[in-house]
């Protein structure tokens, strides 16, 4: 087995997940979704935020179901105790089918192999398994397009051990608000799962969008939405925040280990990348690209100390990054850092550190590594 160290002290990066925040969040979400059910995605450790913490709470504040995208992810929250549906929502092989059969995860199918593998173990355990259909509608990643679910339907609808709970899609352009793309892949959707319908072929839950969908198409919310990045805070896109105000889960908070003086004309950090014009005060912080704090902020990102927005500068290595700290008042090692959340009235948000790093927030959040120890308040 392997043992886990207790320590007096711990490395001073750490993720403070609001508990209140999100709860709030799938709160406001699940009024806008009404009556149709909210599958809340938590794939990805829970876009960084801790799969089985935020498993857990999702249930309490009254996710009907919960998403993830690994067969790991969902054994890892039965082993845990959560009991509602947990749905895959990648594709998975068949050799996984024994665990999600074991551990009675819905997965998702569109492939006749998976299908048969997982109906062969069902029925060895006695067990009738969910599953959900995924059909293709235009993101072209996986899933049946609508010209083989008749005949995928007629060899698979039947097999023992598989319920047929349910049918969905996912889109490819609605973060972008391109609803002529969208609309056009909405109703190759209902009319495939029509089409279906009149052959007999029935799917109680049908769902098509995550986010976007559950803020601003209450049109195309059918029997279920799966929000995702919405659940942490963030809106996939600037234009839904007068529909709907979130607030960020997460903070990443650090403090300076080392702070010192340098001359001017010296070079600093790998490669030399920064060199200082003038004299400089640098100080050290405790996390780097192998934490999953982006080399791509290098010279780039900006964090808050000492109530002052301050520059990030030189190449970040695998463990520090370098930061310029001159116009902060009476700065001490030891001083709190803020590289997510609120200082002094000002605050950085996982949308700015996308921003300086070219990326989307989803990359920030669930970037950060294990390293990093989340912290629930
Ligand atoms: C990730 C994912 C979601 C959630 O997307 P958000 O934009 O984060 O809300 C929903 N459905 C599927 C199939 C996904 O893969």
């Amino acid at each position: 087995m392997l043992q886990t160290p207790t320590l007096s002290a711990y490395h001073p990066t750490t993720a403070e997940i609001d508990l209140a925040a999100f709860n709030e969040n799938i709160t406001k979400l699940k009024k806008l979704v009404k009556k149709s059910m909210l599958l809340a995605v938590i794939k990805t450790n829970a876009y960084g935020h801790g799969t089985v913490r935020i498993g857990e709470e999702a249930v309490k504040a009254g996710a009907e179901s919960l998403g993830v995208t690994t067969v790991e992810e969902g054994a890892l929250l039965r082993e845990n105790g959560i009991d509602v549906p947990i749905h895959i929502l990648s594709s998975i092989t068949p050799e996984q089918a024994s665990d999600v059969v074991r551990y009675e995860l819905t997965a998702s199918v569109f492939s006749i192999r998976l299908a048969k593998a997982i109906s062969e173990v069902a029925v060895k355990q006695r067990k009738t398994i969910p599953v959900h259909l995924k059909l293709d509608t235009g993101l072209h990643r996986f899933g049946l397009e609508p010209h083989e679910v008749l005949s995928f339907c007629e060899v698979c609808y039947e097999l023992p051990g598989l319920w047929w709970e349910g049918v969905y899609t996912h889109f490819s352009s609605v973060d972008e608000g391109d609803w002529e793309t969208t609309e056009r892949q909405f109703n190759l959707f209902i009319d495939t799962v029509t089409m279906l319908d009149e052959q007999g072929f029935n799917f109680a839950i049908r769902h098509v969008g995550g986010s976007t969908i559950a803020i601003e198409r209450p049109d195309m919310h059918l029997d279920m939405v799966r929000p995702g990045v919405a659940l942490f805070g963030y809106q996939p896109a600037a234009r839904q925040r007068d529909i709907i105000s979130l607030k960020p889960v997460m903070a990443l908070k650090s403090n300076l280990i080392y702070v010192r003086e340098l001359p001017p004309n010296t070079p600093v950090g790998y490669g030399g990348s920064y060199v200082t014009r003038t004299t400089k005060k640098i100080a050290v912080v405790p996390i780097g690209h192998g934490d999953g704090y982006s080399r791509a902020l290098s010279n780039k990102g900006k964090m808050l100390i000492g109530g002052k927005r301050v520059k990030i500068i030189g190449t970040i290595s695998l463990d520090q990054t370098l930061v310029d700290v001159t116009d902060v008042p009476d700065v001490t090692e030891g001083e709190e850092v803020i590289l997510l959340g609120e200082q002094g009235g000002d605050e950085i948000t996982a949308e700015d550190v996308a921003d300086w790093m070219g990326s989307i927030v989803d990359e920030v959040v669930s970037g950060f590594t294990e390293r990093i120890r989340r912290v629930y308040v």
